[in-house]
């Protein structure tokens, strides 16, 4: 990718590959398996894969809906391919993974949106890696309650929904999600018995007191688990980045955040919704 804007100084990591980073490292490319972790270039894969944690991406390639920060692409998707789960659980069996992230497109060329794809990825993992905590990022489903229980139904550890960003910017920056409808789907999910879990991503243009007042929301909502993220302009027909924000607000937001009641946080410039994901869930069953 073509560097846009100038990254502020603390944006760069530093690359410290451990024993466990380097023996998957070398086991996926044998292997030949598929991690957003690899291919998303995250910047935190020393630190996630150190501690045997990755993610997955479902559904293929192209996606339905179309949001302004995200590098997946728009379009009509492939036709579902029902063995996709078996071989997702099967990539974190030889992995052999600690905690797994899937997450995926939004289907809405399929009846069910896909629920049944997500769903049965949750179950493959348990089903062939027992002990493995999963945390599944879903789509909306429109906030269906049928659909949404076949999802809930699956048992993750963890279920995740990101809002993304702050009400007022909301319909540019994901024009197919509606705030409240995805407010919904975290009431859903934690009615329904299980861990939920969100995603603010800043720097797309929100006020700071518009950041107070969702994590407000989110946590009204059932809401435990939130991470704060730094925007990264995937390329220049995404929207500019509109600040950089310094690592000592990330510190006050997780503090503010921590006030307001949310069982654990990852806050920083680095932070994906997806980072230490495991450990972040420990907290979440601790409190
Ligand atoms: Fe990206 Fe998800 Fe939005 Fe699709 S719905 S464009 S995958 S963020
Ligand atoms: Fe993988 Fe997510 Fe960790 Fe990045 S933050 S390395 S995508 S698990």
């Amino acid at each position: 990718a073509t560097p846009i804007e100038k990254k502020p100084e603390w944006i760069k990591t530093r690359a410290k590959m451990g024993p466990q980073y380097t023996q998957l490292r070398d086991l996926v490319k044998n292997e030949g398996l598929h991690t957003v972790c690899q291919e998303a270039g995250c910047p935190n894969i020393f630190e996630c894969w150190e501690d045997r944690e990755a993610t997955f991406l479902i559904g293929g390639e192209q996606c339905t809906r179309r949001c302004d920060f995200c590098q997946i692409d728009t379009g009509k998707p492939a036709a579902l391919d029902r063995d996709e789960p078996r071989r997702v659980g099967e990539s974190v069996a030889t992995m052999g993974l600690r905690y797994a992230t899937v997450t995926g497109v939004a289907r809405d060329d399929l009846a069910d949106g896909g629920a049944w794809l997500y769903a049965e990825t949750v179950r493959q993992i348990h089903a062939q890696v027992p002990g493995c905590g999963v945390e599944l990022l879903i789509p909306d489903f429109n906030a269906v309650p049928e659909l949404l229980a076949e999802v809930f139904d699956s048992a993750p550890e963890v279920l995740a929904h990101n809002v993304e960003t702050v009400p007022r910017i909301f319909k540019r920056v994901r024009p197919a999600f509606r705030y409240e409808r995805s407010l919904d789907v975290i009431r859903q999910a934690r009615a329904a018995g299980l861990v939920t879990k969100s995603n603010l991503i800043l720097g797309l243009g929100e006020e700071r007191g518009e950041v107070s007042q969702a994590l407000r929301d989110l946590h009204a909502a059932g809401c435990e688990l939130i991470t704060i993220t730094q925007y990264l302009r995937p390329s220049r027909r995404h929207h500019p980045v509109e600040r950089w924000v310094k690592p000592e607000e990330f510190v006050e937001l997780k503090q503010e955040a921590e006030q307001i009641g949310f069982a654990g946080v990852m806050s920083g410039p680095l932070v994906r919704s997806s980072y230490r994901a495991g450990r972040l869930y420990q907290q979440a069953v601790a409190a």
